[in-house]
């Protein structure tokens, strides 16, 4: 079995080919973050004809990358949702095209899903039910899988994500965006003091599994200002040592409270999880943030407290289209 997969739901144009077994032939994304970086954010008409004026091109590579042809395919998946809706119908039309020329069958995916099922290349032993914590640019879940396809939400982010407010707080501390401002503040973290600032850790009052980023990206805001920090056109590149420590200091408490707050979660869903399905031993996390090293070590704390183990992705599947 050999499946072609597209995704086209952000700014990146990305194709893979993958055999049944998982291997992964090969891998191609185009990446539109320069125009990105250009504009501040991502613009739905540009990066929809992004899209199509390199669709072709990428699945092309991808196939040549994988030495095959689209007469080798056995099905061609494609993510439709969630995302840009005229994004994913560059993705979605290129996948009708081929799959049609050859008769093949479609297999829409959920990006979040699939988020959460790349676990499953790296651990070929993960048993369904498994408990998975989906922390990302856009979204914040933790979620009950029992099977494919069967999944139970126990909570979500009321506002932001935690890779939202990591992003911003990175943006505001002058970090270099270009390799992402959750790498560039995880390093700069590792400079500074956690306990510096006192942040508090968000929806204590909510005996739930629900998140709250916003408040937290406010707090930071105003532990910026209140340092005289400037948080527009302030590169830390051209700081004194004492201001990049300053920074630094900011960087290491956001980060000690953001992952406190996905601590304090996945310790009651795990607590939930096991009441309802008490054969679950593993607690996936995936999506960007979890290719943070001390979001890493954090949660497998927790997990090995639960007697549970943690089952995160290499860093390249976890980020969407590495
Ligand atoms: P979604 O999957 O919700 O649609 P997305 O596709 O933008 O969002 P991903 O590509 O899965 O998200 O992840 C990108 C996010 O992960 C960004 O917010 C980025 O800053 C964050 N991220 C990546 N690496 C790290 C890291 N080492 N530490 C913290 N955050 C990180
Ligand atoms: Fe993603």
């Amino acid at each position: 079995v050999v499946i072609l997969g597209i995704e086209t739901s952000c700014d990146d144009t990305a194709a893979a080919v993958v055999r049944g077994n998982g291997e992964i032939l090969s891998q191609v994304v185009s990446s539109q973050a320069d125009l990105l970086s250009r504009y501040g954010g991502v613009a739905p008409k540009m990066a929809e004809e992004g899209h199509s004026l390199v669709i072709n091109q990428v699945v092309q590579q991808a196939l040549d990358n994988a030495k095959l042809t689209e007469k080798n395919l056995s099905a061609v998946a494609v993510t439709i949702g969630p995302g840009l809706s005229l994004c994913l119908r560059v993705g979605v039309c290129k996948a009708r095209r081929i799959a049609g020329k050859f008769s093949l069958p479609i297999i829409s995916v959920h990006h979040m899903e699939a988020h959460a099922l790349v676990a499953r290349l790296v651990e070929k032993d993960l048993q369904f039910p498994f408990l998975a914590l989906l922390i990302s640019g856009g979204h914040n879940l933790l979620i009950l899988a029992h099977g494919l396809g069967h999944y139970v939400q126990l909570g979500t982010t009321i506002d932001d994500a935690i890779g939202e407010a990591y992003d911003k707080t990175a943006r505001w501390l002058g970090l270099d965006m270009r390799k992402g401002g959750g790498p560039a503040l995880e390093e700069l973290a590792r400079e500074g003091d956690a306990k510096a600032i006192k942040f508090s850790i968000p929806m204590r009052q909510h005996k739930d599994c629900n998140f709250s980023y916003a408040g937290l990206k406010t707090q930071v805001r105003i532990a910026i200002e209140s340092k005289n920090l400037s948080v527009e056109n302030n590169s830390i590149s051209s700081t004194s040592s004492h201001e990049r420590r300053l920074r630094a200091d900011i960087a290491a408490s956001f980060q000690r409270v953001a992952v406190l707050h996905l601590e304090e979660r996945c310790e009651r869903a795990i607590e939930w999880a096991m009441n309802i399905e008490p054969s679950i031993k593993c607690l996936v996390v995936s999506g960007g943030v979890a290719s943070n090293q001390y979001v890493r070590t954090r949660l497998n704390h927790v997990v090995e407290k639960n007697g549970l183990q943690l089952v995160c992705p290499p860093p390249s599947l976890c980020t969407d289209n590495v």
